[in-house]
């Protein structure tokens, strides 16, 4: 028997959640699949999207070309552009999409042999101060990349700072700032990660940019009219049981004591499969589809669990540590951090794709 720790992941629930981010944005639709598609597998997500898909969105080359030598045929973008010259020439080669943040790399495209002109996602620094060509800059920069002749197409692009903050004013001025950089001008335009795209008509433009909420997660901190659906469902198995006295220590450093009778159970899972290791005794967890909780510091491959007064919870009992039924956020919030790092972090589990 093998160990039971399954990450499931639901690929028509992935479907769903991009064809969802089309539909209330409206206008096209570049997936983000960068960093093996959040932890899901961006060869198998973006293969089970590539006939929906206008787009995929990566952070560097090596996650592009994984995606071409695995057969994707559609337009594959580099969110964060090349980091040196050289990887002009792959751009070609691979005929992939480039996001370009800075009016130095346009000195290097003048420099660079092309001869496949390219398409550019440029970008402008509304407001996040993180990537970006400055709005007073903008004109002069856009001329300047035009003037190169090597290029075939440019989307302005910007990205938002706290779209996920519903009551913040933050993205509406970045979106103005935007809108005044690029007044009168006749281009393809793209603001809105998951969190415009759900939370900020004002941010819709020809592409849509969605990266979390097509596996499901959270994109902002209060009520949004649509929800996407959970992808990514990770369950393990009770591996030992045992019923401890009042005052027994459970785990490393005995961060817990039972304090009355306890059932606890021992799970398969632990912070080498990227379940985070600071949650404190009390978060959250499944244990044959009713809530438990974790007991006492996550070890690295296992976990152990509060079983008392859970029906049927004996060896075998299936436990789900986030999924349906448990949003990985709520881990997330215990660990002090967000669902998108809690799934970029699972590993060594067996992937399970599901259509
Ligand atoms: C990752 C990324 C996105 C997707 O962001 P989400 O918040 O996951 O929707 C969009 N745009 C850029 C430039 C990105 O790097």
């Amino acid at each position: 028997m093998s160990r039971p720790l399954t990450a499931t992941i639901d690929l028509a629930a992935l479907r769903h959640n991009y064809l969802l981010a089309k539909r209330v944005h409206g206008g096209r639709a570049i997936a983000a699949v960068k960093a093996n598609a959040y932890g899901h597998g961006a060869v198998q997500c973006a293969t089970a999207l590539a006939d929906i898909a206008d787009g995929f969105g990566v952070a560097a080359i090596e996650e592009a070309i994984e995606l071409r030598d695995a057969g994707i045929k559609n337009p594959i973008l580099l969110l964060e552009g090349w980091f040196e010259a050289g990887e002009l020439a792959l751009i070609q080669q691979y005929d992939f999409w480039t996001s370009l943040h800075s009016v130095e790399q346009i000195a290097e495209i003048e420099r660079a042999a092309i001869t496949k002109p390219l398409t550019v996602w440029m970008k402008i620094d509304s407001g996040m101060h993180r990537l970006g060509v400055q709005p007073e800059d903008f004109r002069a920069a856009y001329e300047r990349l035009l003037t190169t002749g090597k290029v075939a197409k440019v989307v302005v692009m910007t990205h938002f700072a706290r779209a996920d903050e519903l009551g913040c004013d933050a993205t509406a001025k970045q979106v103005a700032r935007f809108r005044a950089a690029i007044e009168g001008l006749d281009v393809e335009t793209s603001m809105s990660n998951s969190g415009g795209v759900l939370g900020w008509p004002e941010g819709r433009g020809d592409w849509a940019r969605p990266g979390i909420m097509l596996y499901g997660g959270v994109c902002a901190d209060g009520d949004l009219p649509e929800t996407p659906k959970p992808v990514m469902h990770l369950d393990s198995a009770v591996i030992a049981v045992r019923d401890l006295p009042a005052g027994e220590p459970i785990g490393y450093g005995a961060r817990f004591v039972t304090e009355t009778p306890t059932r606890m159970g021992v799970v398969a899972c632990g912070y080498a499969d990227g379940y985070p290791r600071i949650v404190p005794t009390g978060t959250p967890v499944l244990v044959n589809g009713q809530t438990s909780r974790i007991l006492g510091r996550v070890s690295m491959d296992m976990l152990v669990v509060d079983l008392t007064g859970i029906a049927g919870a004996d060896i075998g009992a299936k436990v789900r540590l986030w999924g349906e039924g448990l949003p990985a956020n709520k881990i997330a919030q215990a660990a002090g951090t967000i669902d998108y790092e809690i799934f970029c972090n699972v590993k060594r589990a067996h992937f399970v794709y599901a259509k």
